[in-house]
């Protein structure tokens, strides 16, 4: 019959292709395809239960087929409210709604009184499709829930098993991301020994660079410091060949980019910049890549910057790289914040040592000069009294202890006052200079000891010299002081008109029947003998 005549081909063509397709996606199509050319259908969807939820298959809008696998929710364009298609699979039979032009079919696919879906197709009001009834449609619905029913299984068993897939493979890249992490804890751990090991702050950041390089797989690596007025310099890099290089001479003020004030002013330690070009002393050097920068800190003070990139090996950056080299930013920061600490310790140790010095050499300048001084006459320049008092018990004892003799002369300068009195006491100072220094360099054997004892008195004590000596000694001292010749205005009696001198001497063994003082004496009187013989001569006791 003619009005059957769309119906019996819908199902002759619908069976003849429905075993040749493979899957639900071309069995949507081939019922779309078919609801499409038989009935002049445009729109028809699929629900199915899927996971325990009712999901969306495939949806027909005029030419365009929906197929979804995994099925997914059912969406608003769709133009049928959700409980609407609830409904229908809840009354579990099929039936018709008119809507307008069309008539909407509703089928609920049922397998083993189970309900595995439901199929609604619009149906145009045209002539052709006017005898059908929602029961013509019931092969159709018992055919696709049989095929739901294998089909879902089996392609749910498929995804699940492509998922299981997926997961194992995610799962065995984590592994190997954790066993890479692993490894370069160690790798930093190491690194931080050496760190420790260092032989100064340039040695440690050196091997911050080499080592960073190798044990962290970073194909470049520079360490750059701020310096005051928002400059920085280089210490040690890497240059376009991945060679460790001394970057010292760089230096340039903090650049403007975005990095920079990223890091310094959100605190933030590690900014990576992926596909962008690498730069090399401030230059881009022509490749695509990605740079990392790792600020280092003092606490709150930025301190400097650690930049890394890929211009040698092109390779990705991972995510546990970067947790690794934050770890590393801080581990240098940490670093080098102690070996400052350090140097500047060392540093003021080495200048107060320095400065300790310096003290102790002006202490023992200003000591010797002291020394010197305690010893020495101001006025001569010979030795003093204290001198002199020292060395003659010294050289009393020697000469005692070798039963040596020991002679001492006692000089002093005739008619002295008179000479002050007339030239002046100036010039009286200049005229005991002059004979000191005379009279100091006439005795030059080992002992002997010239000193000024007082006033215008002089001795000179002769340690090992016998009477003889002593006389030849006095001899010489008074023809020196003549031979100076020093004027001196005639007084009254008649000595000559030139400075001279009267001279006392003793020579003994020393004994226990005489004392130093006694000694002294006994050269005192003989002074006084030669004074009161006329002066200008010598007495030898
Ligand atoms: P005599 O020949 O008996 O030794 O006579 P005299 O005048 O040398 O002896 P006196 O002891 O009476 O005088 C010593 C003088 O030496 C007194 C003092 O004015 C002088 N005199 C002592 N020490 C210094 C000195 O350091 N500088 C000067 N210019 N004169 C001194
Ligand atoms: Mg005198
Ligand atoms: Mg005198």
């Amino acid at each position: 019959m003619a009005q059957h005549a769309p119906l019996t081909r819908f199902y002759h063509h619908l069976f003849s292709q429905w075993g040749k397709a493979h899957g639900l996606h071309t069995i949507s199509e081939l019922i779309c395809h078919r609801l499409s050319m038989d009935f002049a259908v445009k729109k028809a969807v699929l629900i199915v239960a899927y996971k325990a939820h009712w999901k969306l298959l495939f949806s027909m809008h005029g030419e365009e087929v929906s197929h979804h696998f995994p099925p997914v929710e059912w969406p608003d364009y769709i133009g049928i409210p959700f409980y609407q298609i609830t409904k229908a699979i809840r009354r579990g039979e099929p039936f018709v709604d008119d809507i307008g032009y069309n008539r909407r079919v509703w089928l609920p696919l049922k397998r083993h009184s189970v309900i595995m879906g439901c199929l609604v197709i619009d149906l145009p009001k045209i002539s052709a499709n006017e005898h059908l009834r929602e029961d013509d449609f019931s092969q159709l619905a018992t055919l696709l829930a049989a095929e739901l029913d294998a089909s879902l299984v089996n392609e749910t068993i498929q995804d699940e098993h492509a998922g299981r897939r997926t997961a194992e493979r995610e799962l065995q890249i984590r592994l190997d991301e954790q066993h890479n992490l692993y490894l370069q804890l160690q790798a930093l751990h190491d690194i931080s020994f050496k760190l420790w090991r260092a032989t100064s702050m340039d040695n440690m950041l050196f091997t911050a660079v080499d080592e960073a390089k190798r044990a962290l797989c970073i194909d470049r690596l520079a360490i750059f410091l701020f310096k005051e007025h928002g400059r920085m310099q280089g210490t040690w890099g890497t240059d376009l060949q991945g060679n460790t290089v001394d970057e010292r001479y760089f230096e340039s003020a903090i650049p403007d980019m975005w990095f920079a004030n990223h890091t310094v002013e959100n605190k933030e330690y590690l900014v990576v910049e992926k596909n962008t070009p690498i730069i090399h002393d401030l230059k881009p050097v022509g490749v695509l890549g990605w740079s990392a920068y790792l600020s280092l800190w003092d606490e709150d003070t930025p301190i400097g910057w650690i930049a890394c990139d890929n211009l040698i090996s092109g390779g990705p950056i991972h995510d546990y790289q970067q947790h690794i080299l934050k770890q590393f930013g801080f581990m240098v920061s940490q670093h080098f914040v102690r070996r400052k600490a350090e140097e500047s310790l060392i540093s003021l140790n080495a200048e107060l040592e320095q400065r300790v010095t310096e003290r102790t050499n002006e202490l023992q300048r200003a000591n010797a000069q002291l020394e010197i001084m305690s010893r020495q006459d101001p006025l001569t320049g010979v030795a003093n009294r204290r001198m002199f008092d020292t060395r003659f018990i010294e050289e009393w004892r020697r000469a005692e202890r070798h039963q040596l003799p020991i002679s001492l002369l006692v000089i002093d300068v005739d008619h002295f006052k008179h000479y002050n009195d007339h030239y002046g006491h100036a010039a009286g100072d200049d005229c005991l200079r002059a004979i000191a220094q005379a009279l100091s360099s006439l005795e030059r054997r080992a002992g002997a000891l010239f000193a000024r004892y007082g006033g215008e008195e002089f001795v000179l004590l002769l340690p090992g010299q016998d009477n003889f000596a002593a006389k030849y000694a006095a001899k010489r001292a008074l023809m020196t002081v003549q031979h100076l010749q020093l004027p001196r205005e005639n007084g009254a009696d008649s000595a000559p008109n030139i400075v001279t001198i009267s001279v006392g001497g003793c020579t003994v063994i020393p004994s226990a029947q005489i004392s130093p003082t006694k000694f002294f004496e006994r050269t005192d009187a003989a002074l006084y003998e030669a004074k009161s013989k006329g002066r200008n001569q010598y007495v030898i006791g």
